[in-house]
């Protein structure tokens, strides 16, 4: 029989458990991606022409095709609704059965259903399997059997589990026997960026490493830091991550790869690795999390804080948006967002307070803006991001613990160096002054060629009175 293998957030050729299932029950298989005009057209519609994600995809998809190419293969690609598509090529093919990676969102579940219920009436099937976490839905649950919503024991359970089972590579190398020969006519060359309706982006000036083998290059380049991860990630001016997280969200990187290799370095005593290996553990908190408690993307994972009243002043979250808060450290970050489509996690943390905790705008409003624009995005570890900051999530700050922003700039970016690089007309301030240039006497600012409300803003908030306004705001919740 044939398989035809459909790659969504699996974008590689190695290690791929779909692919690995269809070689083991078929004698040949064909790998199909689908542009799917259920979520780039949204895109376009809200007026994400340039999007980096679509590059970053385009590329990955690439090195796919090329390498099927020399075994005399191709991968077929379609632009168009994935619920009719995958239909479709099954039954052009004659594939008996459809395999894929399985994915928990509920707008994914959704389709696939739809997917399912279509390849059935017409006598086919659809396979999914575990692909992209290591453990998933009920794999690690409390002793009581139920999902766990608070992460410390999830983790200690989730790392029984794991050294009692752990999640090996698996093998899914292809050969040109195995592929199935394709019509000429599904052996087109792939869509190029603009008959995707999408404009470049600058991704390509970032000089991101793309494709499995830019995952690949990342992580030898992080396996040579691990050791020092949990010294150096808390510094946004430092390279202390890894940055593979846009690689892990398109499947460039096997995560069981990446797991295999902090848990040997954890074993052999490295905290760095310890510390990494526990924020992939949260990767996959987050994504269990969302598949049982799937209100959570619209709603306060604890319904109490829907009640909060949020000030959501437009304005306000039009600065937030653009990095002219007033707050240095707030508007590198944003910056950065803007400019990179990456976000260092201490500054995801800081934005997202400032947004939900000084500024007083609803949670949701930020995640929507964060999912616009990560090159990362992912529902579950945004929601639960954004979530945690506003206190209203599983295991979240409490919400009278709110971070001041200038506190945060002078611990972390206390040298100054990441406003610097993002904020360069603040450039000529002293290390102890760049924090807050409200600050600074007049004859410094005058030093600097800083005028405030001029060259950079004023604090678009008062941190004090925010956090008093906060606190008052959420009181709803105290009665709980
Ligand atoms: P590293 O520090 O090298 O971490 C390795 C990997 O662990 C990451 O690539 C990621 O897959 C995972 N990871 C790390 N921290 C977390 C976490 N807190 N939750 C879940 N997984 C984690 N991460 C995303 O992948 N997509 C998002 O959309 C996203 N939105 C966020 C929103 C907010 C408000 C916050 C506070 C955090 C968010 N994170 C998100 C988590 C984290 O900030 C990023 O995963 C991390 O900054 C990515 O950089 P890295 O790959 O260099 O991380």
């Amino acid at each position: 029989p044939l398989g035809l293998v459909w790659l969504r957030r699996d974008l590689r050729l190695h290690d791929n458990a779909a692919l690995h299932a269809a070689l083991r029950a078929c004698d040949k298989v064909a790998l199909a991606f689908v542009f799917d005009r259920d979520i780039l057209d949204p895109l376009l519609q809200r007026g994400l022409q340039a999007d980096r994600r679509v590059e970053f995809i385009l590329a990955a998809v690439a090195e796919i095709d090329a390498a099927l190419r020399e075994h005399g293969a191709a991968l077929i690609v379609r632009h168009a609704s994935a619920r009719e598509a995958i239909p479709a090529l099954a039954a052009e093919l004659g594939a008996q059965t459809v395999f894929c990676g399985r994915d928990d969102e509920p707008e994914a579940l959704a389709r696939d259903a739809a997917v399912e219920r279509a390849l059935r009436q017409d006598g086919r099937a659809l396979r999914t399997v575990k692909e992209h976490m290591i453990f998933e839905r009920d794999e690690v649950l409390t002793a009581q059997g139920k999902p766990y919503s608070v992460f410390t024991p999830y983790r200690t359970a989730w790392l029984a589990r794991y050294a009692a089972q752990p999640q090996q590579p698996v093998d899914s190398a292809v050969t040109s026997a195995r592929l199935a020969a394709l019509p000429a006519a599904l052996r087109q060359p792939l869509p190029t960026l603009s008959e995707l309706g999408f404009a470049p982006s600058n991704l390509h000036a970032l000089k991101l490493p793309l494709g499995a083998s830019g995952a690949a290059a990342l992580v030898d380049d992080f396996s040579r830091r691990i050791d020092d991860y949990d010294q150096a990630r808390d510094y946004p001016a430092r390279k202390g991550p890894s940055y593979l997280s846009v690689h892990l969200r398109f499947g460039t990187v096997s995560v069981r790869e990446l797991v295999a290799m902090a848990w040997a370095r954890q074993q052999a005593g490295s905290e760095g690795a310890r510390v990494w290996l526990s924020e992939l553990v949260w990767r996959d908190f987050y994504f269990q999390i969302l598949f049982h408690h799937p209100h959570v993307v619209n709603a306060a994972f604890k319904p109490v804080y829907d009640r909060i009243q949020w000030r959501n002043d437009p304005a306000q979250f039009a600065a937030w948006c653009e990095g002219r808060t007033g707050y240095p450290l707030v508007d590198a970050a944003m910056r950065q967002i803007n400019q990179t489509g990456y976000m260092h996690n201490r500054l995801r943390m800081v934005v997202a307070s400032f947004l939900t905790k000084d500024l007083g705008i609803d949670w949701r409003w930020g995640e929507r803006y964060f999912a616009d624009h990560l090159n990362d995005f992912d529902l579950a570890a945004n929601n639960g991001g954004w979530q945690w900051a506003a206190s209203s999530g599983c295991d979240a700050q409490p919400y009278f613990r709110i971070f001041n922003p200038v506190a945060q700039s002078e611990k972390f970016d206390a040298g100054g160096d990441f406003i610097r690089r993002y904020v360069p007309e603040l450039a000529q301030f002293a290390s102890k002054d760049i924090h807050a240039p409200w600050k600074a006497p007049a004859a410094l600012l005058q030093a600097a060629g800083v005028r405030l409300g001029s060259t950079y803003p004023v604090p678009i908030v008062r941190h004090d009175l925010a956090r008093a306004e906060t606190l008052e705001r959420y009181a709803v919740v105290k009665a709980q």
